[in-house]
């Protein structure tokens, strides 16, 4: 059985106190954890407070992004030993504007991935598609390289705790969300890919989300989906009323 996952992330938004301010009005209002697990992601230096701020045990606060090193030489970057430390579980990895505006490639997302597990910690792994790639039929081949590229090395035992995104960069803060069709069809090879990797029995453990112009309306029709597993929301996950509605998908 695998836990439906409603996931913000909030991308460079929000001030330490309107960070606080979400997290207080939120907490107590969200589904128990075994039914329906919620998470936001959010900047690296939001999380302290907000993880203060989390006072139940129904939110999972995550970072959006960290390094692949847990320490040194690295000016500005975001250990993820430290983010452990900070009692932290899941982090964004890989997402399309960190591999467009910050030029991380299939082997930096890679480590990336084995540096979160490294730290016993879980990756959301975003794999991208464009719609040029779409209309040309290169987008299983885009799709499927880069989540075996993010995979190189992962054992079966960590992979099992996967949560991969699938989030087509056209439906990205465009209001153009997939549909729930398109949606499916992604998730499902992305299922495919890790059964390819490892196996069936693995493949039907691991989270496949949806990411790209999530909203209230749209949600529950890509929630409805067998090989969709959650979503993972921008724009949608910044406003508390919003947020709670996505995780009232049902
Ligand atoms: P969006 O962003 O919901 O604003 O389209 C989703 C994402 O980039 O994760």
């Amino acid at each position: 059985m695998r836990i439906p996952l409603i996931a913000g992330n909030w991308k460079m938004n929000k001030t330490v106190t309107e960070a606080v301010d979400f997290i207080t009005q939120v907490t107590d209002k969200l589904p128990a954890p075994n039914e329906i697990e919620t998470a936001i992601a959010a900047p690296a230096i939001l999380l302290k407070s907000m993880m203060d701020a989390n006072t139940g045990d129904r939110l999972q606060i995550a970072a959006e992004n960290c390094y692949y090193e847990n320490e040194g030489a690295y000016t500005g970057e975001t250990s993820p030993m430290a983010l452990k430390d900070m009692g932290l579980h899941y982090v964004i990895i890989g997402h399309s504007e960190r591999r467009r505006y910050f030029n991380e490639t299939d082997d930096i997302i890679n480590r990336k991935v084995h540096a979160v597990f490294d730290n016993k910690m879980i990756p959301i792994l975003c794999c991208d598609e464009t719609m040029g790639r779409r209309e040309s039929g290169e987008d299983i081949h885009w799709v499927v390289s880069q989540v075996t590229a993010a995979l190189k090395g992962v054992s079966p035992e960590e992979a099992e705790h996967l949560i991969i995104a699938y989030e087509p960069s056209w439906a990205i803060g465009s209001g153009k969300s997939a549909s729930a069709d398109q949606a499916e069809d992604g998730c499902y090879l992305i299922r495919q890919t890790v059964a390819d990797i490892y196996s069936d029995e693995i493949a039907n453990q691991v989270r496949v989300l949806y990411g790209g112009s999530v909203n209230p309306e749209n949600v529950s029709g890509i929630m409805n989906k067998d090989n969709i597993d959650g979503v993972l929301a921008g724009g949608a996950s910044l406003d508390e009323k919003t947020f709670l509605q996505l995780v009232q998908y049902k």
